[in-house]
């Protein structure tokens, strides 16, 4: 496990290696966008933020090589992980060359993939992503532990992704849909309250005794987790 709110775009065409990319990246807790075509998915890697991107060479529309060109000059750094034939070899050269930060031949398995995309991201972003503090919260995003106050806290997968979320954006309201879609992956809403018997769940696991108050409920909207040095 790495994080919850990790964000994956994956660029592939292949009907089938994109659905087995895409739900093997999303039964490891990352969050995918799919684009079939390189002009889509050219759109998406310059215009929103990911973790890191997932792109096949051979594309209807822009080619993989031309995207990576295209994002390299604009001088956007995110990690990019090439899909490529077993006869591609030059194409996979000129894609290292082009900044491209590692490559996988297909056939591959997902585990490999997901692998490789959480070895980059953590280069990518350096050490400070790996632990998170919070008032009494200690978070270590690589092992997944939790500790307050020195003591460790178990967590459920779901508990902690939702908590490394918050732990990303603290003092900033974060909506259900937000939530929902980082934390359960959902892109509607499933008419439940899911989201706040996870944030009571946590609450409880965390503050049994209410103190320091962490979540602050923003009705109709979502939560924010309480900036804690600011003698609220
Ligand atoms: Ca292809």
């Amino acid at each position: 496990m790495y994080h919850g709110g990790m964000r994956v775009l994956v660029v592939e065409d292949e009907p089938k290696i994109a659905s087995f990319v895409r739900d093997g990246l999303e039964e490891n807790d990352i969050s995918v966008d799919l684009c079939q075509d390189g002009d889509t998915g050219y759109e998406h890697a310059s215009s929103k933020p990911y973790d890191a991107i997932v792109l096949d060479i051979m594309l209807p529309g822009r080619d993989g090589l031309s995207i990576l060109r295209s994002l390299r000059e604009q001088k956007n750094e995110v990690p990019v992980i090439l899909l490529t034939a077993r006869a591609e070899l030059s194409e996979r050269l000129e894609g290292l060359n082009l900044g491209a930060d590692d490559y996988l031949t297909k056939p591959f398995f997902v585990e490999e993939l997901v692998a490789r995309i959480r070895a980059i991201a953590r280069r990518a972003s350096g050490e400070n992503l790996n632990a998170l503090e919070h008032g009494p919260l200690t978070v270590d995003l690589l092992t997944r532990q939790l500790h307050v106050v020195g003591k460790e806290i178990e967590l459920t997968t779901r508990e902690f992704n939702l908590l490394a979320f918050f732990l990303r954006s603290p003092g900033r309201v974060l909506t259900r849909t937000q939530i929902l879609e980082q934390v359960w992956g959902y892109h509607f809403d499933p008419g439940t309250n899911i989201v706040d018997v996870y944030v009571r769940r946590l609450r409880q696991k965390i503050t049994p005794n209410g103190e320091p108050r962490l979540f602050e409920a923003v009705r109709g909207v979502g939560y924010r987790l309480l900036e804690i040095n600011d003698g609220e």
